[in-house]
């Protein structure tokens, strides 16, 4: 299991694959992690700490999409969405908003994050 960090440093996400090897929705380049197993492949073994709040409407070519976002628990930021409401894997996927979660920690030494922070 591997588990990502918000980019304010707030435990968000732990999950059995790394975010870098999961597909990305061709509409806003999230990463979508499967949570209900389907034909077409098995729902992933995961699990996320952060807020839900209310949907919002976001504008896409061709109409409107709901979406429930899950927010950082310390920072706010949104880091996840989904299309139906909650809780968590209450739909086919949960996006992760491109560029919310810092890497992979379960892979990076933590001598790695000691050099960003003296830089
Ligand atoms: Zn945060």
């Amino acid at each position: 299991m591997m588990s990502v960090d918000c980019i304010c440093g707030e435990f968000i996400l732990v999950i059995d694959k790394s975010l870098a090897a999961l597909p990305r929705r061709k509409t806003d380049g999230a990463i979508a992690i499967r949570s209900q197993d389907s034909e077409h492949g098995k729902a992933r073994v995961f699990k996320l700490n952060a807020t839900p709040k209310e949907p919002i409407l976001v504008e896409r070519q061709g109409g409107h999409e709901r979406q429930y976002r899950f927010h950082c628990p310390r920072c706010t930021l949104p880091v996840a969405y989904q299309s139906t409401p909650p809780p968590v894997k209450s739909g086919p996927f949960l996006y992760i908003f491109k560029g919310a979660l810092s890497q992979v920690q379960g892979q990076v030494p933590q001598m790695h994050s000691k050099m960003r922070i003296s830089r």
